[in-house]
């Protein structure tokens, strides 16, 4: 098996996996060393294992800790009580798997326990063909105008720390 850098095993990563049938119990989080049985249908995971689900959206926690980290050293604060998030409808991040994550990444951090506020950013594009500004539900989501597949996409592909309230 290999990994995406960046990645710790994933949901992402294990739907290809050849015959592995996967369901991961509601909030759980799992992780590589769980995985060297694979592939195959009948996981078990050790307790406490971390990995999983919510891979992808973790290693996106460890950069929203890091830059809340370097924030609070750059202006001078030291605790983090609420921190708004805008995902992107296309960024292919789950909110779920986010709200999850955030408690367990933050923990020992300066933003634990904080409050997580998750804002929903709608896709947009722009057809290439036709010129106009289209909603998108997918990235591949042809114009729904004139149908062609050449659409651009310019908001909703990423998440973003939108706010945060500090003390
Ligand atoms: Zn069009």
């Amino acid at each position: 098996m290999h990994w995406p850098e960046g990645c710790l095993a994933g949901l992402s990563c294990m739907t290809n996996l050849p015959g592995a049938d996967l369901h991961w119990p509601e909030g759980y989080l799992a992780g590589l060393s769980c995985m060297t049985n694979l592939p195959g249908a009948d996981l078990h995971w050790p307790e406490g294992c971390m990995a999983g689900t919510a891979m992808h959206e973790l290693s996106l926690l460890e950069n929203v800790r890091e830059i809340l980290e370097n924030h609070a050293v750059s202006q001078k604060f030291s605790k983090v009580t609420k921190v708004t998030l805008e995902i992107g409808k296309l960024s292919s991040i789950e909110p779920d798997a986010l709200r999850f994550g955030f408690d367990v990444v933050m923990k020992d951090s300066l933003a634990e326990n904080a409050e997580l506020i998750i804002s929903d950013i709608a896709g947009l594009g722009i057809c290439r063909q036709c010129g106009l500004e289209v909603e998108l539900e997918t990235s591949h989501d042809p114009c729904p105008h004139c149908g062609s597949p050449k659409v651009k996409v310019i908001q909703g592909a990423d998440m973003k720390i939108k706010d945060l309230i500090v003390i």
